[in-house]
């Protein structure tokens, strides 16, 4: 079956430092499917590429098969390929509805214009994917008073008012505590299963990884090293020394 997003010999020069070196992936649909790597081995820079903030120096990324290289960010999450941020991109001054029907607006492509009457549109459809976050009872409130945990929820369900095919999530969790992390995970998996979105995603947070995704990819100083089921990475004596110095292992 075609992957929902293929990236093939993907590279990013910096100048002398080649940041991603031939980097290929393939993401199936409903894959919930994890790249992790230490801190500085291009995952961030992976990511940028697929999103199209970054154009690729070498490579090509294609979307269900159709070739997305090189189009410009908008374009690129125009034909279903969501994110959230590292940094939570709400506006504080609206209500937690008002964003999501602010993106639901934006999603059924009405006119900007239209925003100051948002609260009138598309509540419903709101209010479900707000149901879905667990953020339902927190709709009328002001995103500036929303605790950390809460805003990047908020962030999940403004991603899904785009219906996309995949999401791109960046260190998701990033800030969180380590319960919340676990969480947000949780959250994150249970709705694109049900929904059968993709999800590719970043974490540091090792047991939040080992315990959510599907299959992992490992980046080290711009290439992958090993790819497998979170048993295969866990017994990978390559990637225990390039996370834990050798000698150690990853915790059960
Ligand atoms: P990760 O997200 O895995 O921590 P990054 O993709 O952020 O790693 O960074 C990979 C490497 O590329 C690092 O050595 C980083 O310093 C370098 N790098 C990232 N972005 C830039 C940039 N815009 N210009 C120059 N070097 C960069
Ligand atoms: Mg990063």
């Amino acid at each position: 079956m075609t992957p929902v997003l293929e990236a093939v010999g993907l590279t990013k020069a910096f100048g002398g430092l080649v940041a991603v070196d031939n980097v290929s992936l393939a993401v199936r649909a409903g894959e919930f499917l994890a790249l992790i790597g230490p801190n500085g081995a291009g995952k961030s820079t992976c990511f940028n590429m697929l999103m199209g903030q970054l154009k690729p120096t070498q490579g090509r990324i294609r979307l269900s098969g159709e070739d997305i290289t090189n189009l410009a960010p908008r374009q690129i999450w125009a034909k279903g390929v969501g994110r959230t941020f590292q940094i939570t991109a709400t506006y504080p001054s609206m209500t937690v509805i008002e964003n999501v029907q602010t993106a639901l607006l934006s999603h059924y492509k009405r006119l900007l214009a239209v925003v100051p009457y948002a609260h009138y549109l598309y509540r419903d459809e709101a209010m479900a994917l707000l149901e879905m976050v667990s953020l339902a009872e927190q709709a009328d409130r002001h995103c500036a008073v929303l605790a950390y945990g809460d805003l990047k929820r908020l962030e999940l369900a403004i991603a899904l008012a785009h219906e996309p095919k995949i999401l791109l999530m960046d260190e998701p969790t990033a800030g969180m505590a380590p319960s919340e992390r676990v969480d947000l995970m949780r959250l994150t998996a249970d709705i694109v299963a049900s929904r059968g979105v993709s999800v590719l995603f970043t974490e540091h947070d090792m047991d939040v990884v080992f315990s959510h995704a599907q299959r992992l990819m490992v980046l080290n100083r711009g290439q992958l090293i090993a790819e497998g089921s979170v048993e295969d990475i866990r017994q990978n004596a390559l990637v225990q020394e390039v996370y834990l110095g050798g000698g150690a292992t990853f915790k059960e």
